[in-house]
């Protein structure tokens, strides 16, 4: 299949299953805006949840978070975003329209890391380049992504501000709140999962680039001298969960960014990129952030950010090592990981092969006929049973069987039950399984337990 029919099928199909819609679709779509419709909501929170689990919920070195969006507007001149979050930005001389210059020259074969905005300059007239409309493009200038936003009534400096690029600042300035109240001891760290906003001169590639999106991020406070064993073992960590949800690994790569193309302050970062059906681009980033945010906020805010060493009685910085992820470029690898075609006895089926944990639905419940009340009556018995033990449980009596098992299919529901005219008799029902097409007969009052057993190896 080719890439961008991939890219198509997945579109379509998270649209025609109530996953993911254009936001504000119905006066024509807001870019990079999407929502998520009831499946979607679904497979984010099993992304989220699993996240929240592994990395905060499971451990005892990790405090969790849940900072506001908005923040002050001193945050940004600290952290260093009101000045240098900035992309290289081109206008098409003829339409106006605008551009990332580093994506078209990207585009045209030009290696960009690093480039700064007169070297970007160079290239462009150097050889011509061109918009996507073949019109010329004006100078390349830097333009900051933060999207500004007034509060309150009174229009003055004071009341603008931003609306979070990230998450991790609603992190740093927590720190003192996090150690005054639980005195941690080094290393521990805090995890946050929350929305961030980027005003993206290009939005793209579905949920890829959005100018609003979802952060699952973590900042790590390590003593400076352990920090490249820590980065080490948060690389295994993050590793392990992609492969706990079901990223196909061998579509993820490590990426090891060089000195030159690293923020001044970081000794090391890694992203791990994967393999999108429009390119190999960044999913996650993992990034040893030194002393750098907490130090500017000492240093602006005056506040001591600090921890004092056990042994030798001082206050100390501690450094920070950084794992972040995106949810929404989740979702996306997720779908594509797990999209399946297959042909059966002549028959091609779609089917979503997710881990049960990360299914929107766990079990579809049917009867096999839906104008046979003592079928409906006896099935409604046992979706109630299902529901009530595994929460997402979907009824699903549209259309004949086949129909069904195809829509289950392409949602990705791991297991459909079946009540037929044999069920009356004998109390057992038919159970298929989403990945073989098998089916088996399992008596009712034992079916809790063998989905117990399923979901937990799956
Ligand atoms: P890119 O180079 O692709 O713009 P970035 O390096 O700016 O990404 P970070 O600042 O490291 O991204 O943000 C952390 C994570 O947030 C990314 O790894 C990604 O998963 C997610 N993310 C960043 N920007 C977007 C966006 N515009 N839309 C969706 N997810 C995003």
């Amino acid at each position: 299949m080719k890439e961008q029919e991939l890219m198509q099928k997945i579109v379509s199909l998270a649209k025609r299953r109530g996953f993911i819609f254009q936001g504000s679709e119905i006066y024509g779509g807001l870019a990079g805006t999407y929502d998520y419709g009831p499946l979607g909501v679904s497979l984010k929170k099993n992304i989220k949840d699993s996240w929240w689990r592994k990395f905060v919920e499971n451990r005892t070195d990790m405090y969790g978070l849940d900072a506001s969006i908005l923040m002050s507007g001193m945050v940004w001149h600290a952290s260093g975003h009101a000045d240098g979050f900035v992309d290289p930005l081109v206008e098409d001389l003829v339409t106006g329209k605008r551009y990332r210059a580093d994506h078209l020259l990207e585009d045209a074969g030009f290696e960009i890391l690093g480039k700064t905005i007169s070297e970007m300059n160079q290239i462009i007239q150097e050889n011509n380049i061109l918009s996507p409309e073949k019109n010329p493009l004006g100078e390349v200038r830097t333009f900051n992504m933060m999207l500004q936003t007034k509060m309150g009534a009174v229009e003055d400096s004071a009341s603008h501000t931003f609306l979070r690029p990230e998450t991790a600042q609603g992190i740093f300035v927590n720190f003192k709140n996090v150690v005054d109240s639980f005195s941690p001891k080094l290393p521990f760290g805090i995890g946050q999962i929350g929305k961030a906003f980027r005003n993206e001169i290009t939005p793209r590639d579905f949920i890829f680039r959005l100018r609003e999106f979802e952060q699952m991020e973590i900042e790590y406070f390590v003593y400076p001298e352990y920090w490249s064993q820590e980065f080490e073992y948060w690389k295994d960590e993050m590793l392990e969960w992609m492969q706990e949800i079901g990223l196909d690994m061998n579509h993820v790569h490590e990426v090891e960014i060089s000195e030159e193309d690293r923020a001044h302050y970081s000794k090391r970062t890694i992203d791990f990129e994967f393999d999108y059906p429009f390119g190999r681009k960044e999913l996650y980033g993992l990034a040893y952030r030194g002393d750098y945010d907490l130090s500017k906020h000492i240093e602006k805010s005056k506040q001591r950010l600090q921890i004092l060493h056990p042994e030798t009685n001082e206050w100390i910085t501690p450094h920070v090592i950084e794992p972040t992820f995106g949810v929404d470029r989740t979702v996306l690898a997720l779908l594509l990981s797990v999209y399946q075609e297959e042909e059966i006895d002549g028959e091609s089926r779609v089917y979503l092969s997710f881990p049960s944990s990360m299914a929107p639905v766990k079990i579809a419940v049917s009867p096999l006929l839906r104008n046979k009340p003592d079928l409906v009556e006896r099935a409604q018995e046992v979706f109630a049973k299902l529901k009530q033990e595994f929460g997402n449980v979907m009824w699903d009596d549209n259309g004949n069987i086949g129909k069904r098992y195809r829509r289950q299919d392409e949602i990705g529901t791991p297991y459909c039950v079946v009540v037929d005219f044999d069920t009356l008799e004998n109390n057992e029902v038919t159970v298929r399984d989403r990945n073989t097409t098998k089916q088996e007969r399992v008596s009712i009052q034992k079916l809790n337990t063998y989905f117990a057993e399923k979901f937990e190896t799956k």
